[in-house]
Formats: C-alpha cells, structure tokens, sequence
C-alpha cells in the first residue's frame, strides 16, 4: 500500500479521530496527534484541520496556536468549511494571528456559503462585532478628514458624514475600479463619490487601522 494513496491516508485520519474522540477505540490523545500527523504529512486536509484543533485547543499536544494557524491556514486554503469557520474564529480573536474581524467576516461568510453548520450565525455576529467597533472607532476620532481604506470609512469629516457613516447611508465596497465611497442616488442606485456630499472635503485613501 502507498502511502500517498489518498484512501490510504483517509482510513489512518479515521483511526486517529477514533483515538481523539474515544468512539471505536479508548480515548488517547497522543496516540491520536501520531495518526492525524501522518495522514496531515501526507497532505490529507481533514487530518491537517484537526490537527490544528488539537493545537488551538492543547489536546495531546502542548496549546500552540501560532502552530495551529499555518495548519489551518492550509486547510482553509484548501477549501475545507469548517477550517474556514475555525480560521474566522482565530482572526476574531486574534489566536496565533493578527486580530483581524474583516477577515474573519470574509471567511466565516464563505464557510457559511458552503452550508457549514453554524457559520451563518456566526457570520452575522460577527458583522454586528463588526458594526459596534466602527461605531466606536469613527466616535473617538477627532472630525477633521475623510479617510477611506480598502473596506470602511476611517475618519469622518464632518458630523453629517459622521452621522451618514454610522447609519451606513454611505459607506465603502469593491467597485470595478477598486474600493470606492458609495452612496445612493434620489433615484436609490448605488452611486461613486470622491468627497463629502456635505461640506465637500475630498476623501483620502489611507491604509486600514486593524487596532480596533
Ligand atoms: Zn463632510
């Protein structure tokens, strides 16, 4: 038997998760980290997400998220929904990786695209997360500017745009030519807008603030 025979690593996977779970065979995480390893060696992606759960979680392996994230990274990579849901969690929470709620959204959204139990909740929860620091953020600074990055408004410039931004009346999304500040037409169509509709000061691009 090969050992890159995907069937073949799938049934060593199998005796792994069996050891990790304790169904079918005594509970033994150690043994079960020595399973999962050799089928996430042979590049076997459910093997490669559990293994990074063990990780996140300390079982039959020291807790190590820094060395959960490549491995979940990898099987997200690789399409696996529910390495997407723990991916988006670990953003959220800054597990092993810079705390990041946009990419944790994009990931849980996706994963929840895929019909992966739950990730459609968590997906919208973590939208109202989303919600709550932009609110603060947009609160304590000072108006002055129109700042925009590649996904929100930054900084506003007066307390009409303030109140525009948090009522999401405007706001930034992808366009075909690149992420742009949106608003809608008297007519309700989504419009481009290169300055404040209020008081007129120019918007400016600036690199997104991931210290919420
Ligand atoms: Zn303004």
């Amino acid at each position: 038997m090969s050992e890159k025979d995907g069937s073949d690593l799938e049934s060593v996977y199998t005796v792994g998760m069996a050891y990790m779970t304790g169904s079918g065979r005594p509970l033994d995480y150690r043994e079960g980290i020595k399973y999962l390893q050799k089928a996430a060696d042979g590049g076997f992606v459910p093997a490669i997400r559990d293994l990074a759960v063990a990780y996140l979680n300390g079982l039959g392996v020291p807790p190590n998220a820094e060395k959960a994230y490549p491995l979940m990274k990898t099987a997200s990579d690789a399409l696996d929904p529910n390495a997407m849901y723990h991916l988006a969690l670990m953003y959220e929470t800054g597990a092993g990786v810079e705390r990041d709620l946009y990419e944790a959204l994009r990931l849980m959204a996706y994963s929840a695209g895929m019909n992966f139990t739950g990730a459609a909740e968590e997906a919208d929860r973590i939208e109202g997360e989303i919600d709550g620091e932009r609110k603060r953020r947009l609160f304590s600074r000072p108006i002055l500017k129109l700042e925009i990055s590649d996904v929100d408004i930054e900084a506003v410039c007066c307390k009409s745009m303030l109140d525009a931004a948090v009522a999401k009346d405007v706001y930034v999304d992808e366009t075909y030519m690149g992420p742009m500040l949106l608003t809608e037409d008297e007519n309700g169509d989504e419009a481009a807008i290169t300055e404040c509709p209020f008081c007129k000061t120019k918007a400016v691009r600036v690199r997104r603030d991931k210290k919420y």
